[in-house]
């Protein structure tokens, strides 16, 4: 199925304005609330079927806790989740734990995400024993087996415990946990920030393999454009809470259309060390969650920021087919930023060969 067929498929998950604000409080005897720290601010996206969604940006930009609040692991302050046809914010406990078995997580951390007391068979088997799935041991033993071969595992690993692996192992070991029961959507969130270079190309192929096998579907959550690049169907990019711009992979990386986008890109190292490249510096650092300016939230670094944007906040609109930024000068034929005639507050490095010599 090509891609835009699977797109005009109807969406796994579709997301609406999803909100969670953490109220800051005063006061010990009356506390009252002071101010709000908005980790996500109205966030919409759709996961169609067979597709790994990329939520990317810098740390505390509020992609995580979108993964979490999925995953209705902390309460939302409004918006809608709607997974499957199920209302994940008003579904009751007893339907919600049904709904998570179509609904598993792949943390970041291979190193905590599992239990040291555990062998790795019981660590796979506990889903499927929380599941009352595979009640007979010798059948939930074979299937453990199973899936250890799925992620490039042995069946002998079933006996170890997970300090005899490696992280990129350990991974693995998660990843089999969450396909214990076979789900139709995985929360990957960072899964291989932790790992080195060559690990992490091995796990984000296996990821590929395994969504080619199964039709899975991915929220992969990560910082690292090279990685997305590679995985990534769509892109989201996140920026204080909001989504500022998302597209087809091809139409994000050929044709950023949001500064912030363009930053972001223009950092991500060429795979040829004597291609010309000119990096956008931003000014000043991400302003706290709890003072998100007014207007556009991104002119207080923006490079291009004029009048309007320190009034008004840009709608993310649609400037290419399925592409949308959130940017009042966004249009059809953006000009990256370091080549505009103006550019109060950038800085652009010196290109990188020149650097070198
Ligand atoms: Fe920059 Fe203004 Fe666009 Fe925001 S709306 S990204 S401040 S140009």
């Amino acid at each position: 199925m090509s891609r835009e067929e699977q797109q005009s498929a109807e969406s796994l998950l579709q997301v609406r304005d999803l909100v969670k604000h953490y109220p800051i409080r005063e006061g010990i005897f009356v506390p009252r609330e002071v101010g709000r720290v908005r980790a996500v601010d109205g966030v919409s996206f759709n996961v169609h079927e067979s597709e790994t969604l990329a939520l990317v940006g810098e740390s505390g930009c509020g992609k995580s806790t979108t993964g979490r609040l999925i995953l209705r692991l902390i309460a939302t302050t409004s918006g809608q989740i709607d997974f499957m046809g199920h209302d994940l914010i008003q579904v009751g406990k007893r339907a919600l734990r049904t709904v998570r078995r179509d609904l598993q997580i792949v943390f970041q951390d291979p190193y905590a995400s599992l239990d040291p007391r555990l062998r790795v068979e019981d660590i796979i088997a506990e889903p499927l024993e929380s599941f009352g799935l595979l009640p007979r041991r010798k059948e939930r033993r074979e299937r453990v087996h199973e899936l250890l071969h799925e992620v490039g595992l042995s069946s002998y690993h079933a006996d170890r415990y997970p300090h005899q692996f490696s992280g990129g192992q350990r991974q693995r070991i998660g990843i089999a946990r969450a396909l214990a029961v076979e789900p139709k959507l995985i929360v990957a969130d960072e899964p291989v920030s932790a790992l080195d270079v060559s690990t992490q190309s091995q796990i984000i192929n296996l990821m590929q393999d395994l969504q080619e096998r199964h039709g899975l579907s991915f929220l992969f959550i990560s910082h690292d454009l090279t990685v997305v690049k590679h995985i990534a169907h769509r892109v989201a990019v996140m920026y204080l809470g909001k989504i500022v711009e998302i597209a087809d992979k091809q139409s994000l990386y050929r044709t950023p259309h949001h500064p912030y986008t363009q930053a972001l890109l223009s950092a991500v190292p060429k795979p040829d060390p004597s291609a010309h490249r000119q990096r956008i510096i931003l000014k000043d650092d991400v302003p706290s969650a709890s003072r998100i300016p007014t207007g556009c939230r991104f002119h207080t670094r923006c490079p291009l920021a004029d009048a309007i944007c320190r009034e008004q906040e840009p709608p993310l609109k649609e400037v290419a087919g399925g592409h949308h930024a959130a940017c009042h000068f966004a249009s059809p034929f953006p000009i990256p930023v370091h080549d505009r005639p103006t550019m109060p507050g950038v800085e652009t490095s010196v290109p990188i060969r020149q650097n070198i010599r």
